[in-house]
């Protein structure tokens, strides 16, 4: 068989990137496979379960019922207040990031349903500028969090992020309290927070809301921490034990509630907001009961 030529059309693309190629390989199993298998399973190796990092609307087409989600807040989009430079403007890495991802900000946020049960979602796009949050993403996220206290509905914020945005200094680490406050809100009306942390999720995002879920639950093999691990074994001095910040790492040591397949994702989700819902009415039933037993005694 003349392999030059049955490969000799692959283009050098792996399923990480959102381009459709004809063959492609797995960055972790190196299998040869082709794209529309990948694809077909949600963006994960048959051969090896392999989960490659998806875009916002690969995850919302995998997390929602099919045409349920609807945008909120896509036209907001980030400013420079501190005319900040690195190795270039951040004026300039906003513009190549809106031109290369069509997007404004590095988050999706909207309404939807997951298995009929309604909820706000907000989804993270690792692409625009490292999923990083800076003040748009919080914004985005409260509001999501507000909708979800005016909807009666709980929240799902699915991670995949490098940190707060160091471009906007301390206007992103103000985002960590921000969306924390608004998730306690939420939480005093006895309404769910879902964290979903996928591959990666770090710094200031596992810093504040993602590690706040009244579930939380990771990807296979995802990588969920604060540091990285050069700067943690350079600080320590010690080699770090195997499979460190890794997602099957967190749930052995009690950080996360459980590890979920991407395929699975909607059926769980649905499942334990389902039961979550289920909870809150019967808690908004016992709360309007205690009521009319005391307007009853006071009359
Ligand atoms: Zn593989």
């Amino acid at each position: 068989m003349n392999f030059g030529n049955l490969f000799g059309g692959m283009k050098k693309q792996t399923v990480t990137e959102d381009v459709p190629s004809h063959w492609t390989k797995c960055t972790k199993c190196q299998a040869l496979m082709y794209y529309k298998e990948v694809e077909a399973k949600h963006n994960v190796c048959p051969k090896c379960n392999h989960h490659f990092r998806i875009g916002a609307e690969k995850r919302i087409a995998v997390t929602c019922d099919e045409g349920s989600f609807t945008e909120h807040d896509n036209t907001l989009a980030p400013v420079d207040p501190l005319k900040f430079i690195d190795k270039q403007s951040y004026k300039k890495r906003i513009e190549e990031s809106k031109a290369k991802t069509g997007k404004t900000s590095a988050v999706m946020s909207g309404s939807c349903t997951i298995m009929g049960q309604p909820v706000e979602l907000v989804v993270f796009d690792f692409s625009f500028m490292g999923g990083s949050l800076g003040s748009v993403e919080g914004e985005k996220i409260v509001r999501a969090i507000n909708r979800a206290i005016a909807n009666e509905s709980g929240v799902i914020i699915v991670s995949a992020s490098g940190g707060a945005r160091m471009q906007e200094s301390t206007y992103s680490l103000l985002q960590m309290s921000k969306t924390s406050a608004a998730l306690n809100r939420l939480h005093q009306k006895g309404l769910p927070f879902i964290s979903v942390l996928t591959d990666p999720t770090m710094g200031g995002v596992s810093a504040s809301f993602a590690m706040l879920g009244d579930i939380i639950m990771a990807e296979p093999d995802a990588l969920i921490g604060f540091a990285g691990q050069r700067v943690i074994k350079q600080t320590v001095g010690v080699d770090l034990p195997e499979g460190f910040q890794r997602a099957e790492f967190l749930l052995d040591h009690g950080l996360i509630d459980m590890i979920v397949n991407r395929g699975d994702m909607r059926q769980t989700l649905g499942d334990l907001l389902k039961f979550f819902n289920k909870k809150y009415k019967s808690q908004a039933l016992s709360d309007v009961k205690k009521k009319d037993e005391m307007i009853y005694m006071d009359s």
